[in-house]
């Protein structure tokens, strides 16, 4: 596995894999790796014969310094398991390697970054279509792979990567959860003990509501009763939001759509957490 720290090099490897025949799958990430990142590393290399993997604590997509300064990093742990995953290539550029001095230059992603996660983290989708598209251009990977977890992050890359015509395809995986169904996060080491165990509720509310949409896909109100019938159950759950979105997150979902997904965040303690569910897609009992 090949470890490269500037962002020539990385361009370089890309080239030069390309030029021997290779096609090329990225998977971006802030590190402190999971089982969420592995799955994307594994669905990159079922598609293509080389992947490379990002490391990157990106500072200007953090709206609190303290969530940044806290962030968890565990760089060689990550490396290790990069190896053993299968990667080919690691980019672990430092801050001042991905903005250099005197770079200016932001990706307002419009309407759809103001909304959910970007209404409660102002500058949240500036930062990050800003570092997505820096990287893409850097790596100019085939395709790019994602998870369905960071339900809005896909929809502002995906709208991105459109109205700049980025070459690379945009794919998203679904998400994957702990056994009590908690989707897993780099930010869940930071749960305390009481707020792991009450973290599960986002999930126990999200398929509340999938329940709910089966019974009757035509009253979305009741989905979001049962939601938050389970969320109001929880007092160490602080709801940021809790809202039924169309798919493609251009507006609110109707009574009778046939898609609709639910997204929630919540806080516990100091710990921010988000998640969401297609509603249709569920399948549970
Ligand atoms: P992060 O390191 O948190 O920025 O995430 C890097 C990538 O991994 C993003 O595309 C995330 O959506 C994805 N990811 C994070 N958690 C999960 C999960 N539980 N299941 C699948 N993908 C995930």
């Amino acid at each position: 596995m090949d470890v490269v720290s500037t962002p020539a090099e990385m361009s370089a490897w890309t080239a030069a894999r390309r030029a021997s025949g290779d096609t090329m799958g990225f998977v971006p990430t802030m590190g402190a790796l999971h089982a969420g990142h592995l799955s994307l590393i594994a669905s990159s290399r079922a598609a293509h014969s080389a992947t490379a993997v990002s490391i990157f604590v990106n500072p200007t997509q953090f709206d609190h310094a303290d969530d940044f300064a806290h962030y968890p990093r565990t760089l060689e742990r990550d490396l290790d398991a990069c190896a053993r995953a299968g990667v080919d290539a690691v980019f672990i550029p430092d801050a001042g390697a991905m903005y250099p001095e005197g770079s200016t230059t932001t990706i307002d992603p419009g309407p759809i970054g103001s909304i959910l996660e970007g209404a409660h983290r102002p500058g949240h989708f500036a930062g990050v279509a800003t570092i997505v598209v820096k990287l893409l251009n850097i790596v100019d990977p085939d395709a790019a792979h994602f998870g369905a977890k960071d339900y809005q992050q896909v929809a502002v890359i995906r709208r991105v990567a459109t109205d700049l015509d980025i070459p690379s395809r945009i794919v998203a995986h679904p998400t994957v959860r702990e056994s009590d169904g908690l989707a897993m996060s780099s930010r869940n080491v930071r749960l305390a003990p009481a707020d792991r165990t009450a973290a599960t509720v986002i999930h126990r509310a999200l398929t509340a509501s999938a329940r709910a949409h089966r019974a009757d896909p035509g009253d979305l109100a009741a989905a979001r009763r049962a939601a938050l019938g389970v969320l109001g159950a929880e007092a160490r759950a602080d709801v940021d939001y809790l809202a039924f979105m169309a798919p493609d997150l251009s507006r609110e979902s109707r009574d009778g759509d046939p898609d609709t997904v639910a997204l929630v965040a919540a806080r516990f303690g100091d710990v921010r957490l988000i998640d969401n569910l297609a509603l249709s897609e569920w399948n549970g009992d």
